[in-house]
């Protein structure tokens, strides 16, 4: 079985001096299979011994992209501080690979399109509807094909581009996990990251072409602590509405 954490599922929105506290939701990052780190933000070793795992069991971060609440050098140089037995794979932008310096890590540049392999996954870098500060930077998103079932891991951004859509092709999603920053349409956020509605009409697109049917799972992640409500029942109502489900901190699914 292929199993994966929800280390941390919260947006940028969040006071991470607070994290701990109730509804302090931690910085995004997902753990794939025990050692495949999505993201490496303000909360990730914290969050990583919060929830159970080990340091030295991670052997790669996969990296969308360079905003602090997903990427956070500090971070990626404890990890890579471990006491561990091959050095720690770190993938993403050539910016980002430019400041994990760290002699434990082993950097690989990546541009949209590059695919690579770690382990049973099958990795295709996805270019990603999200600017960052350094306009030279891409942000990725990953399609994460395995045996076990194909993952599409879609945050942060916007709508999707037609680039993207290419090179996901004609593959079927087993599950994918979405940027949900908005719980409702409306706001001025829309060109970096998604509301409901927007997933709702890319979902349809996605069914129609057949990337996705009624045995894909979608998860809602990346939520703004300002743009849903507080309410967890008021939140999982509005996933229920969707045929969807909400990544909560800690949360385990199997791929
Ligand atoms: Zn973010
Ligand atoms: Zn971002």
């Amino acid at each position: 079985m292929t199993e994966l954490l929800f280390l941390g599922t919260g947006a940028a929105d969040y006071d991470w001096n607070h994290y701990g506290e109730p509804g302090v939701l931690g910085s995004t990052a997902t753990l794939l299979d025990g050692r495949i780190l999505f993201d490496c933000g303000a909360t990730a070793v914290k969050s990583i011994l919060r929830y159970g795992v080990s340091p030295a069991e991670i052997t790669d971060i996969v990296l969308t992209h360079s905003h602090d609440d997903h990427y956070h050098p500090h971070q990626v140089t404890v990890l890579a501080g471990q006491s561990r037995k091959q050095p720690l794979h770190f993938w993403g932008s050539p910016q980002a690979c430019a400041l994990a310096e760290s002699p434990n890590c082993l950097c690989h540049p990546l541009t949209a399109g590059d695919r690579f392999t770690i382990g049973k996954f099958q990795f295709t870098v996805l270019p990603a509807s999200h600017v960052l500060d350094n306009p030279q930077e891409e942000a990725f998103h990953y399609l994460v094909e395995s045996p076990a079932g194909n993952l599409l891991y879609e945050l942060d951004g916007a709508w999707m581009t037609s680039r993207e859509r290419q090179l996901i092709g004609g593959t079927h999603i087993d599950l994918a996990i979405w940027d949900a920053t908005m719980s409702a349409p409306g706001d001025w956020r829309i060109f970096d990251h998604c509301d409901i509605s927007m997933i709702r009409t890319m979902r349809s697109a996605l069914t129609q072409s057949g990337n996705l049917d009624s045995s894909s799972r979608l998860v809602f992640n990346h939520r703004g602590r300002t743009l849903w409500p507080e309410n967890e029942a008021e939140q999982d109502a509005i996933a229920a509405r969707e045929q969807a489900i909400i990544a909560r901190d800690g949360m385990r699914i199997s791929l």
